[in-house]
């Protein structure tokens, strides 16, 4: 037998509508927020990860799904959706400078990790870019989409809210990190060994509980902003509070990803353990430029929809069940069956959920199939209904039946 591969998962068609809500809810916050949906490929030439995620994330450096196709390129599948976005916004003339660039997703995205609960290796995002926008009230705009999704979704989690700088005061702060980290270099993991020369704020990221100790009492970056940085997150903890989002400052919050500047913000949930994070998101000013654009602000966010999900499970969130069959017509033979197929061909023509029998079976075995799928009525013909042009409707809630000729059958169930 083959299995799925480690780290990924089978969507089942008995779940797939808990997906489809979750969905469905992105679509319609990104539609009162006007954003407009963009699609991009699968999978992109490596080196747009390198230079737009950034060659000292683990992203990059561990976990890549990378391969060579037959023409001996270097392609990868998409980690993350955000390169892909810029590159296409770069390619395609920056939508004709039309700004600000109003922009959501819902991909697939592959990293090499050691799966766990709530860490896949296949796993999907619902992505938020806005290009072209400096000012703090689009960050506090875009976090107020995740917050809108979280809330329609009945998650509950927490904000928290953090900059870090831009490269100017960043400098400054990188020397000060060094310097509180080289006298504790020996207490950190091996990985926040290499961190330390190649990028020291990351080392504020690391999840291995030692590191996370010496990190709690590491210099603030909000001691080492400057004026202008200073003031744009001023500016976007008065737009939230503008906007009725509560949150908390938390600055050892750095996000994984090399390119961002200034806010950076996550949703935590506590109902799903270790991987507790839903959302996460910042603002990166340099990533269009270093792609090769045109200089352009940008801030956005991705939220895992695996981990929403787990949440909601976690936390009893009801998702509504699919819509059911209206009717399922039942037919004692094989004559009786070809007008049932007739009828159910009418039906959904006229645009009802209708089903019929595909197995042959008994009409008893039909109605436990019909009970199974939730049909709210079972439509029976047999052969004194075939030969009267009328079958006998039953409603599976109430147990009554009644008799509705085969030409009434749209008209009697469009109005069910
Ligand atoms: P984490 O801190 O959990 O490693 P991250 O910082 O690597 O997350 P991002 O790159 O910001 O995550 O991705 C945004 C969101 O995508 C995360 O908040 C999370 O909900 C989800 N996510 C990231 N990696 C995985 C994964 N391997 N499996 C499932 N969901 C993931
Ligand atoms: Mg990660």
């Amino acid at each position: 037998m083959i299995n799925v591969p480690k780290g990924t998962k089978d969507v089942l068609p008995e779940e797939s509508y808990q997906w489809q809500f979750v969905e469905g809810v992105a679509r319609e916050v990104a539609k009162q927020f006007s954003l407009k949906e963009i699609r991009t490929p699968v999978f992109e030439h490596t080196e747009l990860f390198q230079r737009g995620v950034g060659n000292t994330t683990d992203i990059v450096t561990k976990e890549m799904y990378t391969f060579l196709d037959k023409g001996n390129r270097s392609m990868t599948l998409k980690p993350e959706g955000t390169a892909g976005v810029v590159r296409s916004y770069i390619e395609n003339g920056q939508f004709g400078g039309v700004l600000p660039a109003k922009m959501y997703y819902i991909i697939p995205a592959f990293r090499y990790e050691r799966p766990q609960a709530g860490r896949l290796r296949e796993f999907h995002q619902f992505g938020v870019e806005i290009f072209g926008a400096k000012g703090a009230e689009t960050d506090a705009e875009t976090i107020m989409i995740a917050d809108t999704l979280l809330k329609r979704l009945g998650i509950t989690a927490k904000l928290y809210i953090n900059s870090i700088g831009c490269p100017v005061c960043r400098k400054a702060y990188n020397a000060a990190l060094k310097d509180y980290f080289a006298a504790r270099l020996d207490g950190l993991c091996y990985d926040c060994k290499t961190r330390f020369d190649k990028n020291p704020l990351r080392l504020l990221d690391c999840k291995e509980e030692a590191c996370k100790a010496i990190n709690a009492n590491a210099p603030s970056i909000l001691d080492y902003l400057c004026e202008d940085c200073s003031a744009h997150f001023a500016a976007l903890k008065e737009y939230l509070a503008l906007g009725g989002v509560s949150y908390e400052i938390n600055p050892r919050i750095v996000r994984g990803l090399d390119y961002y500047t200034r806010t950076v913000f996550e949703f935590v949930s506590t109902a799903i353990g270790a991987q507790g994070t839903v959302c996460g998101g910042g603002r990166y000013d340099g990533l269009i430029e270093e792609l090769g654009g045109g200089a352009s602000p940008a801030v956005g966010f991705a939220a895992g929809i695996e981990r929403l999900l787990m949440v909601m499970q976690n936390s009893g969130v009801e998702i509504p069940q699919p819509e059911k069959p209206v009717v399922y017509l039942a037919g004692m033979d094989e004559s009786c069956r070809k007008k049932c197929f007739e009828i159910c061909c009418a039906l959904r023509a006229a645009g009802v959920i209708a089903e019929y029998d595909h197995m042959s079976r008994s009409v008893k075995a039909q109605f436990k199939y019909a009970d199974k799928l939730g049909a709210r009525f079972v439509a029976v013909v047999g052969g004194n209904e075939l030969a009267e042009g009328a079958m006998n409707v039953k409603c599976m809630a109430t147990g009554e039946s009644e008799k509705v000729a085969f030409e009434n059958a749209v008209e009697y169930f469009l109005n069910k």
